[in-house]
């Protein structure tokens, strides 16, 4: 599934092939997306891209029509191809590009999404009440230490929640507590602010590395075969049940929490 990392790499390779381009036209060959695609999507065509910018998971393309919002979901992806390029199974919407070349939106089991953004794309539903980025100047462990207090829930259900911080999912939860030493059931309310700054750094060293990593695929973006440029991450612990912890060499302990498979070591994370 595209993470947040994912999603900046895709920002990344794709702007500098679409900003300050024209939409010559706008072809939806399938609108049944997790939202249908607005039937009047079409009339982009004509407008002039400005820029890319990203809020969490979503991808917002401004334009000088209107601007909208992408989300890739559980398999999306959003690349540039040549103009001649076959479309293939699951590429339900191309919007071509006055360069030539196509920005093609690929989806298989299309739990992602196409909507206009309104005027403000910063209060559309979907955006307004995500939580600050961790990369940005509004995260910091501070911020997570005043959010958790009186939290009863685990301390990874609380950094997996948008609304607390955006773009932890949950392989990067598992990797993000072992750095910090933080056990996962740990009651998000029993942490304490020292403990709340080494995970905030976690989150932001996990996040960043994955990021400059996805830098090195770049040009999966603009290629029109393969699959999407979507990493192979240097993971420490998710996915490692019963190897040796990289820090005391004890077996990884792996549990279900709040539904969702969760790695670490119960030496190291307290
Ligand atoms: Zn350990």
């Amino acid at each position: 599934m595209p993470e947040l990392p994912e999603v900046e790499t895709t920002r990344r390779g794709i702007a500098p092939h679409i900003e300050g381009q024209l939409v010559d036209s706008v072809v939806v060959r399938r609108d049944q997306l997790r939202y249908p695609v607005p039937k009047d999507f079409e009339q982009l065509m004509g407008a002039r891209i400005h820029c890319v910018e990203r809020r969490g998971k979503y991808l917002i393309v401004n334009t000088d029509y209107k601007h909208w919002l992408c989300h890739l979901g559980m398999s999306g992806s959003l690349r540039l191809v040549d103009g001649d390029t076959p479309y293939k199974k699951h590429d339900h919407l191309d919007i071509a590009l006055a360069n030539g070349r196509h920005l093609r939106y690929h989806d298989p089991r299309r739990f992602g999404l196409v909507v206009w953004a309104g005027t403000t794309p910063q209060a559309h539903p979907l955006l307004c009440k995500l939580g600050p980025e961790p990369l940005g100047h509004h995260f910091s462990g501070e911020h997570l230490y005043a959010k958790s207090r009186g939290r009863k829930g685990a301390v990874k259900n609380f950094i997996m929640d948008s609304q607390v911080v955006v773009g932890v999912g949950n392989i990067y939860a598992s990797e993000c507590l072992f750095l910090a030493g933080i056990h996962p059931k740990r009651a998000a309310g029993r942490v304490g602010l020292a403990r709340y700054q080494a995970l905030a750094q976690a989150i932001q060293t996990v996040l960043g590395d994955a990021i400059t990593q996805g830098g090195t695929t770049l040009r999966d973006f603009v290629n029109s075969d393969g699959q999407p440029g979507y990493f192979a991450q240097q993971l420490r612990v998710y996915g490692r049940a019963q190897e040796p912890c990289p820090q005391c060499g004890s077996p990884i302990h792996t549990q279900v929490i709040g539904q969702r498979s969760s790695y670490f070591c119960k030496q190291c994370q307290r």
